[in-house]
């Protein structure tokens, strides 16, 4: 057995009571603890002193000695731990944690050297970070000022209780080291290595730990990030024979039905890329395979019609056909519109979601499994067993980011297989989509209806909202509508809800004669229900509402979208939101209300949105600034776990070794070449373990 393989508990310094805990964090063996990289490195030059801090610096590290140590009791028996830390200079600032004081305190005593990592925010007149990344230096301070970079390793409680933090780690990875270093078999191809210019997989593994320098640093993150893309991208190549599509109903184009809701339904003419859409649809859906696609279009570009004629491909061929949507108002509002659509066609459509009156639901799941029902609009209910329908050949998700990889793999395997259709409005980077969806074919609907004007979009502050008021006033006078919606902080709305009513109230008594109405997520199906008819009938003048109506909601005669604490919202979200409007004819406007001057940082995010209506460019500054784990949430998106490279920060890397993978497959699938035998036995090695994510279906 190659030594790399070796039981942790085996390694110097370890034994079983250790390996417990290293095993939870994914160190199973000798090699994984190589690959057990560093957080975070520390030297002179990343070291801000305390008397430098200001506000809107972001993360930074600080260096310093603890003065003081307490526990605070709070409220709620929610003691807190507070400590001070003094530098050189002579200043000092605090660290608070909330939660975890009790093992947090037992790691740290007065006179330790330790690092800070975090936010620093002025409270008063001095500094505290919350919940900071920590680490204790003692001796290794002296290391930084002989100008070594030192690494930080991942820790936390359970590596804590057994004596692991960085500095145990640091010992451990250099004893291995020490004794194996040369045992470390390369495991990309000499070519491609000359290729990419990239390091040797055994000083990379070294300096990625101990680096002589920054720039040897560098190039080992790079050598080692290009390594763990390559080896996705295999996965992905190596298998892409293997996931053949299955065969699928065989649509028959654009039939009857189709071409009467394109041609006399509609009241308007389809966009270019609409007509291009539904081309690849039809060619899809006829090929006798399951179609696997995702149509990706801006807010407001006209991707509900095309999934409604997909739809009717699927009819017009004998098949029923389902649409799935993420919030019930969404929903709710998606059904109104497509049974308007279908019944002058003379077809039926039914709705399916959550606390439908028992009777009325047995008799919709009858019309579904006998036939009756050709078009079935649904939330999350649809993918229930319990649905079964008589012979269903397309599925539409609409809004797809916001269900999880089960769900859409629900949808996928839903009857006979259907077709697939994901829509969303959240474009993500190409080869991110090839990465994270594996053989997702991707569409793009890259062009808005005619006539549409750029919605005009405001950063204000409190000063200026008697200023806001007057201009909604403007608007309501000329008969338009209004939005105000409020942020969702914590996972139950009731926290959020104080805030949206009050500012109801408020603006009832602003805007006198007009109709203020409320709508949010603690509200029951029906009454949200009413309160969006109402609003869309024109009787209610201004919606106040909770983020219930982030996604999807479509009335043209509203012009302004007032968004309250914007600052709170992710950005992608905040583009969602302002595309609530611009959706008719008129000029729309979104005023942005923000408490920003707390941090630059949001300041700078939201000159983002303000100054670009791109929902594209929008995404990937979101991207960019949240990391890739954060925007789709690792378990939500079936994002394979990566250790050291970010599918957003490295796309370049990312690109590459995709290349390098896609060719290494080409030329040698099984890997037989006696120069890829590293390659070989590393991906034999580490392959299974993450084939599940490859596909949805
Ligand atoms: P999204 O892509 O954000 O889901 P929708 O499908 O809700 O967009 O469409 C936005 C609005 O544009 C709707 O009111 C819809 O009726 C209208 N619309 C869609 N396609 C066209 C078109 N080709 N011409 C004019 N209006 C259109
Ligand atoms: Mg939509």
């Amino acid at each position: 057995m190659p030594v790399l393989d070796s039981d942790i508990q085996f390694l110097h310094g370890v034994g079983p009571r250790r390996a417990e805990p290293l095993q939870k964090v994914g160190v199973t063996t000798f090699g994984d603890l190589l690959r057990y990289y560093p957080r975070r490195y520390l030297d002179r030059s990343t070291v801000t002193p305390i008397g430098k801090l200001r506000e809107g610096l972001g993360a930074i590290t600080v260096v310093g000695t603890v003065t003081a140590k307490g526990v605070v009791p709070g409220r709620k028996g929610r003691a807190r731990l507070e400590l001070r830390v003094m530098d050189e200079s002579g200043r000092s600032m605090k660290a608070v944690w909330f939660r975890g004081a009790q093992w947090i305190g037992k790691a740290f005593a007065k006179g330790d050297r330790v690092a800070l990592h975090g936010k620093a925010e002025k409270y008063g007149s001095s500094f505290s970070m919350a919940h900071p990344d920590f680490d204790i230096l003692d001796e290794d301070h002296a290391a930084l000022d002989t100008g070594r970079i030192i690494p930080l390793y991942p820790g936390g409680q359970e590596l804590e209780k057994v004596g692991i933090n960085s500095r145990t780690l640091r010992r451990l990875i250099h004893g291995l080291i020490k004794e194996h270093g040369l045992e470390i078999p390369e495991i990309l191809p000499e070519s491609i290595r000359t290729q990419f210019g990239l390091m040797d997989g055994n000083v990379a593994l070294r300096a990625v730990h101990f680096p002589k320098s920054t720039d040897e640093l560098a190039k080992a993150r790079q050598r080692l990030k290009f390594e763990e893309f390559f080896f996705l991208q295999l996965l992905l190549a190596l298998t892409k024979g293997r996931q053949e599509r299955m065969p699928g109903a065989v649509f028959s184009g654009i039939g009857e039905h189709t071409r009467r809701f394109v041609d006399e339904v509609l009241p308007f003419e389809l966009t270019g890329a609409q007509k291009r859409a539904l081309e690849t649809i039809a060619a899809d859906t006829s090929s006798g395979r399951q179609m696997n696609r995702m149509i990706q279009g801006d807010v407001g570009s006209g991707k509900t019609v095309v999934g409604v004629a997909a739809m009717l491909m699927a009819i017009d061929a004998g098949f029923q056909a389902a649409f799935m949507a993420p919030t019930e108002i969404l929903t709710e509002q998606h059904y109104a519109n497509i049974r308007g659509y279908l019944e002058p066609l003379g077809l039926e459509t039914r709705l399916l979601i959550g606390g439908q009156r028992k009777l009325l639901r047995e008799e919709i799941l009858a019309d579904i499994a006998e036939g009756r029902a050709h078009v079935v609009v649904g939330t999350h209910a649809i993918i229930e067993d319990k649905v079964v329908f008589e012979n269903l050949g397309i599925a539409i998700v609409d809004e797809q980011h916001r269900f999880g990889v089960m769900q859409r793999a629900r949808m996928f395997k839903k009857g006979e297989r259907p077709h697939v259709l994901l829509m969303s409005a959240t474009p993500i980077p190409r080869s991110l989509a090839m990465t994270v969806y594996g053989d997702l074919d991707v569409t793009l609907i890259d062009e808005l209806p005619a006539g549409r004007k750029p919605i005009e979009t405001k950063l204000y502050s409190e000063k200026q909202r008697e200023e806001m008021y007057e201009f909604v006033k403007l608007q309501l006078r000329e008969g338009r509508q209004a939005y105000v919606v409020y942020p969702l902080v914590e996972e139950s709305e009731k926290l959020d809800l104080k805030d949206a009513e009050t500012g109801y109230e408020r603006l009832r008594e602003q805007f006198g004669p007009y109709t203020v109405d409320l709508v949010h997520g603690r509200m029951l199906a029906y009454e949200k229900e009413e309160a969006m008819d109402r609003f869309k009938s024109g009787e209610t003048d201004i919606l106040v509402a909770t983020t219930v109506i982030e996604v999807g909601v479509d009335v043209p005669n509203a012009t302004v979208m007032v968004i309250e604490h914007a600052e709170r919202f992710g950005l992608a979200q905040l583009h969602q939101l302002r595309g609530r409007v611009g959706r008719g004819s008129e000029q729309s406007y979104c005023f942005l209300m923000a408490d920003y001057k707390k941090s630059a940082e949001a300041k700078e995010r939201l000159k983002v949105v303000e100054s670009t209506t791109d929902g594209f460019r929008i995404s990937e500054e979101d991207l960019k600034m949240r990391g890739a784990g954060d925007f789709f949430g690792t378990r939500q998106s079936g994002l394979p776990d990566l250790k050291i490279a970010d599918i957003v920060r490295d796309q370049e890397i990312l690109i590459a070794a995709r290349e390098a993978a896609f060719a290494l497959a080409e030329h040698d699938p099984e890997l037989r070449a006696p120069e890829n035998a590293g390659t070989r036995t590393h991906f034999a090695r580490t392959a299974p373990k993450s084939l599940g994510f490859a596909r949805v279906g």
